[in-house]
């Protein structure tokens, strides 16, 4: 069976391989698809296009941070057509958000009385600072033993270090996906949305409602139970069915490109249904 993985990071944002070198990790792990969608940021996507392989399948995404009423959640963008001018100002808007949000975490934290500059994360991160760049300075000087320790006790959500970016909403992200980026949209991980099934059962319809086309059914941390649920969610919905492993690299210790923590095994037909309705709805 070949396996896909249209869920990754990279270097550009809080991953630790480049973009290249996930294509070639892909190549020896024999995953046959893969899709780099990197938090807030399309920079990876330029080299990611460039690299050689006779045997991926790449596929240009992303993933952007969206709020709705007080919750937060993720949103994947697949096959999105990132040289789009417009989109690209979409997504640089969220990354600017996302510098100013640094700014405040650091300012916090030396407050808090920890020394931490922004140079010493630019050194670090080669594109996008995030939280998980912040942990890794707070180890690397000693201060905490373990990057959990330094989310919960600091950077969490509500944690004294904490601070929020601006995010889009649900509709202006699948406008973004769907209409100005040309690509579909897909709810990122909703086994970790912090609800009920209930709940979750309800967001979901109201998201298909507003537009959305797919769940990422098949994630690291779904257990079999939940991804089950996903999938009857998808198939009542009338939504499309994802899967991606979340690979960070060595910023999410156990998770490996194409398998997760070991047995996510997801088939390549998930990959051709995502890309005929993608071919058809851009016939239109
Ligand atoms: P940022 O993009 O700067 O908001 O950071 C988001 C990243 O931080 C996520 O992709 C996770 O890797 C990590 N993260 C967020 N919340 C937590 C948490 N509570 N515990 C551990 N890691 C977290
Ligand atoms: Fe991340
Ligand atoms: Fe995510
Ligand atoms: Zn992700």
């Amino acid at each position: 069976m070949n396996i896909i993985d249209l869920h990754i990071h990279s270097t550009y944002s809080d991953g630790t391989l480049t973009p290249t070198e996930i294509v070639r990790l892909a190549e020896e792990r024999k995953v046959k698809v893969i899709a780099i969608t990197d938090h807030d940021t399309i920079n990876g996507l330029e080299e990611f296009e460039k690299v050689d392989t006779n045997y991926v399948e790449k596929v240009n995404g992303v993933e952007i941070s969206v709020q709705m009423k007080d919750f937060n959640f993720h949103m994947v963008g697949l096959f999105i057509d990132y040289k789009n001018e417009q989109f690209r100002q979409k997504i640089d808007y969220l990354k600017k958000a996302r510098s100013n949000r640094n700014v405040k975490i650091i300012q916090k934290l030396n407050d808090l009385g920890y020394e931490i500059t922004l140079e010493e994360l630019e050194v670090i991160a080669k594109g996008e600072i995030g939280r998980p760049h912040i942990s890794q300075i707070l180890l690397e000087k000693g201060y905490f033993k373990d990057k959990q320790e330094v989310f919960n006790k600091l950077l969490k959500k509500g944690a004294p270090a904490y601070f929020d970016k601006f995010r889009y909403s649900p509709e202006e992200a699948v406008n973004i996906i769907k209409n100005i980026g040309n690509g579909i949209a897909i709810l990122a991980h909703p086994g970790l949305l912090p609800f009920k099934r209930s709940e979750k059962a309800q967001i979901i319809s109201y998201l298909k409602e507003i537009g959305i086309d797919g769940l990422e059914v098949y994630y690291s941390e779904h257990s079999p139970d939940e991804t089950k649920f996903l999938k009857e969610l998808a198939t009542k919905n009338e939504l499309l069915i994802s899967g991606g492993t979340d690979f960070h690299g060595k910023n999410k210790l156990g998770i490996n490109l194409g398998t997760g923590r070991g047995n996510l095994n997801i088939d390549y037909a998930i990959f051709e249904q995502l890309k005929e309705f993608w071919y058809e709805r851009r016939a239109k």
